[in-house]
């Protein structure tokens, strides 16, 4: 841990910083076709913190991301960043225009980009050279300075998951959206990378929704966690308050094999 300490302390702090929003679901619902996978979510992400959405494969975490970044319309409902409707019956803020960030599951760099040009992707609306001064201390911020020119196939895993959210971050987000952000790392690289994520973004001050299916993670990385089941929050509170105070079979099953 002490490695990963000292990594995080050479990192810059007075740069890049976001302003941190609220950001809630009301009354979400969500078909694909006609089959329902979100029902009433009702769920807010406080400013600054780190919620973990938790939940089996197909419980819909996915959707919710995709419905908070704007990529997927939701059915009904509305999402509010502070007091401002994002999406629901009388406004659809497009994504670009949400301040809101997210790193997908499988990173999603462009193979053909140098770092760089990956980070200054999101960075549409500065000239060129602005746009690529501000990927410039994004990368640092995350600990790429001297990787701007490498192109994304000569990193590791954890490298690239940090390039990643790089480019995430560059545009100073109020919201960051990560979907299973470690699952694609060799387990022996998970706990630093995870370490070295949530000092960046504590640094950052951003809210971060942190999309898993591993209750031992979420139980590590979140301030709270939602738990969801066949697209409804079963239950939402701090990573003790689901272990000791379960308010069903299925909570409870699903942290039992946490130690
Ligand atoms: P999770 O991320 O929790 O695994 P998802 O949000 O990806 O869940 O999916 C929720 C449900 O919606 C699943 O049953 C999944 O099969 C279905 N689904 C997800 N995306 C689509 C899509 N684009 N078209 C049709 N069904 C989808
Ligand atoms: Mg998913």
């Amino acid at each position: 841990m002490s490695v990963i300490h000292k990594k995080v302390d050479d990192l810059p702090t007075s740069v890049g910083v976001s302003f941190a929003a609220r950001l809630a679901f009301e009354h979400v619902e969500h078909a694909y076709d006609e089959k329902p996978v979100l029902n009433d979510v009702n769920l807010v992400a406080e400013a600054g913190e780190v919620l973990c959405l938790l939940g089996p494969s197909g419980s819909g975490k996915s959707t919710l991301l995709r419905i908070a970044a704007g990529i997927e319309p939701q059915r009904a409902g509305r999402v509010m960043l502070n007091d401002r409707e994002i999406a629901g019956p009388s406004h659809f803020l497009p994504p670009e225009k949400r301040s809101i960030g997210m790193v997908f599951q499988d990173f999603a760099l462009f193979p053909h980009l140098t770092l760089l040009e990956n980070t200054r992707f999101g960075l549409t609306e500065l000239s060129r050279k602005d746009g690529a001064a501000e990927a410039r201390v994004a990368l640092a911020r995350v600990g790429l300075s001297d990787k701007v020119d490498a192109y994304p196939h000569e990193l590791s895993g954890g490298q690239q998951q940090r390039v990643a959210l790089a480019r995430a971050l560059a545009p100073r987000p109020a919201v960051l959206l990560m979907d299973e952000p470690f699952s694609g790392l060799d387990s022996r690289l998970k706990d630093t990378v995870r370490a070295e994520t949530l000092a960046i973004l504590r640094q950052s001050r951003t809210t971060a929704i942190i999309v898993t299916h591993d209750a031992e993670e979420a139980m590590r990385i979140a301030d709270r966690i939602a738990l969801l089941k066949d697209g409804r929050v079963v239950q939402v509170g701090t990573a003790e308050t689901l272990y000791h105070q379960p308010v069903d079979l299925f909570t409870a099953r699903f942290f039992s094999e946490v130690n």
